[in-house]
């Protein structure tokens, strides 16, 4: 499989405090990998890194084949990265339609790309309420369009923080069955979630991260499988 992204040794740290002690994984195309581990581990340093949030102190960041590691958020962005942050971030005072048009981009030059009406299809609550604004939404829509939006970029790999936090669990249903359609369709999808019963089903491979190392790395099989592992890393 072509490696999409490949991020090597890569280290970040705040200020004198080190987080990502030499991070190794990959992503291959139209994969779906998982980033686990319990909180403070390093899974949003790691993403942050990647997008350009927050420069790297060591490592190689590799996209579609290309050194992308040094390069801002927006350049990172623009070459075909979505990002569907932790805490969602949409427009509270711009309406769905807004907030979607907001993001309009053709990045990864899509012979079909994600247009509005496109993503309406796809989240018909979102055509329901695209005159609402964005505060007016239930966490579930508001999810929603956090992932509408960025899929609005046609990016070339979707990447998204805890995007069920908070939702109850049929809304949760719903955003996993969401990524499914999306992966099956050949989107490159790196979730960070706590759902690892779910997430042996719907992704292809997981690395667990504890101590800003990666620990762990296998498939939905061997992890399915391993329930001491669950127990040891995520305290399942
Ligand atoms: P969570 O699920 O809680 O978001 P995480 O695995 O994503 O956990 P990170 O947020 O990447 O963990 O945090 C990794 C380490 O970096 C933690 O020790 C955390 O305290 C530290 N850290 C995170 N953000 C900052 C920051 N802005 N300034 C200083 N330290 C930070």
């Amino acid at each position: 499989m072509s490696a999409l992204l490949e991020v090597e040794g890569l280290e970040a740290r705040y200020g004198a405090s080190q987080a990502l002690f030499g991070i190794n994984l990959n992503i291959g195309a139209g994969e779906m990998v998982t980033l686990l581990g319990r909180n403070g581990m390093g899974k949003t340093t790691t993403v942050k890194s990647i997008v350009g949030l927050l420069p790297a102190a060591a490592g190689t960041v590799r996209f579609r084949g290309e050194r992308i590691d040094g390069l801002n958020a927006d350049r990172i962005g623009r070459a075909g990265i979505g990002l569907v942050p932790e805490g969602r971030q949409i427009f509270p005072n711009l309406t769905v339609r807004e907030n979607l048009v907001a993001w309009a981009s053709n990045r990864s030059m899509a012979a079909e790309p994600w247009t509005l009406p496109r993503v309406f299809e796809f989240f018909p609550r979102l055509a329901e309420r695209q005159q609402h604004m964005g505060n007016q939404l239930s966490g579930g829509e508001q999810q929603m369009l956090a992932i509408g939006r960025v899929l609005m970029t046609n990016p070339h790999l979707l990447i998204l923080d805890e995007a069920t936090e908070g939702l109850a669990p049929l809304v949760r249903s719903e955003i996993w069955r969401c990524l499914t359609t999306l992966n099956a369709a050949g989107l490159a999808i790196l979730v960070i979630d706590k759902y690892v019963r779910t997430l042996v089903r719907i992704a292809h491979r997981h690395y667990i991260i504890e101590r800003g190392r990666v620990d762990w790395q296998g498939s939905s099989a061997e992890l399915g499988a391993d329930q001491a592992l669950w127990h040891r890393y995520l305290g399942v």
